[in-house]
């Protein structure tokens, strides 16, 4: 079966061909790390999580990169008011990303450029834009992208160049250009720009680089001119994409991006998420509220990635009963003995639920139809193991082998089962703490201490206090 993508370059579901299977190339706009990710930003994330386990699960070999963003006008102003420099006051938000990824299941991604590290190339990239007649400096030594130079500006957004209007990211530049419309690449450096360490040398004088530039630059350093795969939220397709076509292929002269995917934003509790009305969530303060990570993902997935989702408490709850039909599921099939005997009419199941999940995903990632696969699996195999008969351990295995196969993708059991092992490591903890209790109480200090050993190589430190034994990851 082949899988189809809607190409947002051509406006139409096409076939997804890389050029080469082996290694598909995937650039996704990554965060700005000046703050917290919200559950908006994990909507857009988890999606590129899907696409990065669908293509494996198809068996493309992929290389993912995304992108942090760590210097732009909101970067630079943060850690100018809190008097630190850009990589003191970012570290902690790339931190943070990776921590809120890693909890709702989100694989690493193969690399994760940050603009600051780029800066030679980027400096070299425009060079090469000026050479080729693409760019010019202006006296105060920023440097614009001239529009007027590559006539297939407007291709992604379908705009006509003339009606191209300032959009609030076009009108964030306060500089002199030639034409409204065109945009900078290199930004000379003004106000705290120095102060934070945002500043650069280069031919054109101390700066740094523009929004646009930094996608353009890391992800052809990492993947080459022409990459398979680009990806980001639905607000990126104008200007952000536009001008990073414009850049790179004004400097390379092929084509950029074979196939462009924008992502649908999600709304909170039907409400656009915005910082001003002050309803931003993020993925740390629904885990604080209690919620599990599998139930936060398993919403996040549940809508059309081209659909609107509407993220909201009730859907919470929904999303945790569907994990937990799937849990329930599982345990069952676990804990049935099956009989010898030949294949019945449930592994005829399984195979039918995997062949609609690979047929709902290859159709443009149609999740909603690929979780009613699974749980339409659930609800026949449930009704299945209800009869009084038998059943084979040929059958029960082709049932839980489509379910853990299924499962590769949607991440959702794999995020439950690290609780598993956290149980068990808490109870082998709490045991070994009693046992160094004992000892202690027989003034066996050599055991008491063997054992606080053995818990410090395993990362637990212990802290003695009056009202007994406390522990903590260290
Ligand atoms: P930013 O950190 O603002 O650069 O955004 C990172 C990514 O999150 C971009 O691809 C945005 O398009 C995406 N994004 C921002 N808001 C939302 C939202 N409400 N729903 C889904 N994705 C979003
Ligand atoms: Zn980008």
């Amino acid at each position: 079966m082949t899988l189809r993508l809607y190409n947002s370059l051509t406006r139409s579901v096409e076939e997804f061909r890389p050029a080469d299977a082996a290694e598909v190339r995937i650039y996704g706009c990554g965060p700005t790390i000046y703050d917290f990710a919200h559950i908006g930003n994990f909507r857009t994330f988890v999606t590129y999580d899907l696409v990065h386990r669908y293509l494996e699960w198809k068996g493309f070999g992929v290389r993912f990169v995304v992108n942090y963003t760590d210097v732009d006008d909101k970067t630079i102003d943060r850690a100018a008011e809190r008097g630190l420099t850009l990589d003191e006051f970012t570290q902690p938000f790339a931190d943070a990303f990776e921590a809120d990824a890693d909890a709702i299941g989100i694989r690493s991604f193969d690399a994760t450029p940050r603009a600051t590290r780029y800066i030679d190339e980027m400096i070299r990239f425009v060079e090469r834009l000026v050479t080729r007649g693409h760019a010019y400096a202006m006296d105060d030594g920023s440097v614009y992208f001239d529009i007027s130079s590559f006539a297939a500006y407007g291709k992604l957004s379908g705009l006509d160049l003339d009606s191209v209007q300032s959009t609030a990211r076009v009108a964030d530049d306060e500089y002199e250009k030639q034409d409204a419309r065109d945009f900078a690449l290199w930004k000379s450096a003004k106000g705290a720009d120095a102060d934070v360490g945002a500043a650069w040398e280069s031919p054109w004088g101390p700066g740094r680089p523009g929004w646009h530039l930094e996608c353009s630059v890391m992800s052809m350093s990492e993947l080459g001119d022409t990459l398979d795969l680009h990806l980001g939220g639905e607000d990126l397709r104008f200007p952000h994409h536009e001008d990073e076509i414009a850049q790179s292929e004004g400097a390379s002269g092929v084509a950029f991006v074979r196939h462009w995917m924008h992502l649908k934003h999600l709304v909170l509790e039907g409400q656009k998420m915005s910082k001003s009305l002050g309803n931003t969530l993020t993925v740390r303060g629904l885990l604080d509220e209690g919620r599990h990570p599998a139930a936060i993902r398993h919403q996040l997935l549940s809508a059309h990635y081209r659909s609107e989702l509407n993220f909201t408490r009730v859907g919470l709850d929904q999303s945790a009963s569907a994990v937990g039909r799937l849990v329930d599921f599982r345990a069952r099939l676990d804990r049935t003995s099956g009989s010898p005997g030949p294949s019945g009419p449930l592994t005829a199941k399984a195979a039918a639920a995997l062949e609609a999940f690979e047929r709902a995903l290859d159709d443009d990632l149609n999740m909603p139809e690929a979780l009613s696969a699974v749980f339409g699996l659930v609800r026949e195999a449930n009704v299945e193991l209800d009869r009084e008969e038998e059943t084979s351990t040929a059958d029960l295995e082709a049932v839980l082998g489509a379910v853990r196969s299924m499962d590769s993708v949607l991440g959702l059991l794999e995020l439950v089962d690290r609780d598993r092992v956290d149980d068990a490591e808490e109870a082998w903890i709490e045991e070994r703490i009693a046992a160094r209790d004992a000892a202690r109480a027989g003034r066996d200090f050599v055991t008491a201490d063997r054992i606080r050993d053995e818990l410090a190589e395993a990362g637990i430190v212990l802290e003695d206090t009056a009202d007994g034994t406390h522990w903590k990851r260290g």
